[in-house]
């Protein structure tokens, strides 16, 4: 007979209601039922240990504030529109496994938790919140992550000198090869540069993932800063027949073609900026076939800086686009599946603007193309001012312990080494461009005011 079938449906109940009660002081996961006010009806003997709240007679009939204290993840103590749990206990909303700190009452030690909150779907609509212990998880996921990024910083090197060999073995200067090794090298070389942006785009996810790459914040202006990510892609999209076009709304043009750029200034990282622009360029370079269009755009929007990359490409559909974001994810349709990817880099771009502030969507119409927007905080000119004035002084003041500091005893020159016959090593990224100065940019553009006219 099966366990919850019974001739008497009273009996059924109740066995029921008993195998339920079982279950729950059987279980390892904290769970606390309320009713609608909050007040706590039941608690299991695993969240009496994690709460540390004595038994559940001390618990029952108490606000589940009182036994439940969260701080976030990262150990902040959490105002109350920033609570997640109070928030669904308030607004009826369900809360889906939100990672937080819950602090014990007696011991104040902090337990990483995956907390969840469930509404009732009846008229009395109770609470149910569930805690599990996520320590271990978070360990086993640490200790994935050093193995991912010690063996991703391992292989960089034997990639790099395979992809140095294939350079020297194409070269027509240092190898002298026929035709049909010149395809299969240059397809070797293909893959070996796909390992390659692999093993540094996961080196980078789990730095980022770690904390271990903060933002260096310095003060720049955005349209500058923007058209020079851009114009490293020139030859790209040349390469690739690409109309590549660069703009901004915030302009205007007076009479004998002189064309006044307004500047929009915020307090970002430029190396961080370097790898999301190159990032979400290359896709619309990559995405487009020939013939097609990319147009960037940089405009002030309100206390936002808003740049947007707008392309004619093969377009998201609307099932992949809330996804695009994820860890791994790539599109699989008949026009991706011929393009390489990792599935990494909107990942880290994600990452990155939002350390820095930010935020990153895409709109995209299926087959006519996407756009990617990434809005940052902006700066006034006299916030800039200042920050820059700020920046200067500390450069001369670090100019001046360095003047201060004794000369160096000279040393022995070291020894050169022997030459080795290492291939060519692949060139280091060109440094991020420095911030400009603060004034209206005067260029004699011929190149966008079509962009321009289309973007407002
Ligand atoms: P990938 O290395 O695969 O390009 P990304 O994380 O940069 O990884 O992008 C994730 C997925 O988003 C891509 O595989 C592709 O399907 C889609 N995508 C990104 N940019 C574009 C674009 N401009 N046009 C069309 N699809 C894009």
């Amino acid at each position: 007979m099966s366990l919850f079938k019974s001739k008497n449906p009273s009996k059924s109940a109740a066995s029921r209601s008993g195998f339920a009660e079982v279950a729950l002081k059987a279980i390892h996961d904290g769970v606390i039922m309320t009713n609608r006010a909050g007040v706590i009806e039941f608690i299991n003997p695993a969240a009496i240990t994690m709460t540390e709240c004595g038994s559940a007679g001390s618990a029952i009939g108490l606000d589940y504030g009182l036994v439940i204290k969260l701080e976030s993840k990262e150990g902040r103590e959490l105002a109350e529109n920033e609570n997640p749990l109070i928030q669904a206990m308030k607004t009826s909303q369900p809360l889906e496994s939100h990672h937080a700190s819950l602090i014990p009452l007696q011991s104040g030690k902090r337990i990483p938790v995956a907390i969840s909150v469930l509404i009732t779907d009846d008229m009395q609509q109770n609470r149910i919140i569930t805690m599990r212990n996520i320590t271990k998880e978070l360990e086993e996921e640490g200790e994935q992550a050093e193995f991912i990024s010690t063996a991703s910083h391992e292989m960089r090197t034997p990639v790099a000198t395979i992809d140095g060999y294939l350079s020297l073995a194409l070269n027509p200067q240092t190898a002298s090869i026929d035709e049909r090794a010149r395809g299969y090298l240059t397809a070797a070389q293909a893959a070996s540069k796909h390992l390659g942006k692999l093993f540094q785009d996961l080196l980078d996810v789990t730095k980022l993932d770690d904390g271990k790459i903060k933002p260096h914040f310095e003060p720049a202006e955005m349209v500058s800063v923007v058209r020079a990510l851009v114009g490293d892609h020139a030859m790209e999209a040349k390469e690739s027949k690409i109309k590549l076009t660069f703009g901004t709304a915030d302009s205007n043009t007076f009479g004998n073609n002189l064309h006044v750029e307004q500047v929009v200034y915020s307090f970002v990282d430029l190396n961080f900026m370097r790898e999301i622009m190159d990032n979400i360029i290359g896709n619309a370079i990559k995405y487009t076939p020939e013939g097609g269009s990319v147009y960037v755009n940089v405009r002030g929007d309100g206390d936002r800086v808003l740049i947007n990359v707008t392309d004619t490409g093969i377009g998201i559909s609307a099932d992949d686009i809330g996804h695009i974001f994820q860890k791994f994810y790539r599109a699989d349709n008949s026009d991706t599946r011929t393009i390489g990817g990792t599935g990494l880099g909107l990942y880290l771009v994600k990452q990155r603007v939002e350390a820095m502030g930010g935020k990153v969507w895409a709109e995209s119409a299926f087959g006519e193309g996407s756009t990617f927007y990434v809005s940052l905080p902006r700066l006034t000119p006299e916030e800039y001012e200042k920050r820059m004035i700020m920046v200067r002084n500390l450069e001369a003041q670090k100019m001046m312990m360095a003047a201060q500091q004794p000369a160096p005893t000279p040393q022995p020159a070291p020894v050169a080494p022997t030459p080795q016959p290492a291939p060519v090593a692949p060139a280091p990224p060109a440094a991020p461009p420095g911030p400009p100065a603060p004034q209206p940019q005067i260029v004699n553009q011929n190149i966008n005011n079509n962009l321009n006219g289309e973007q407002q």
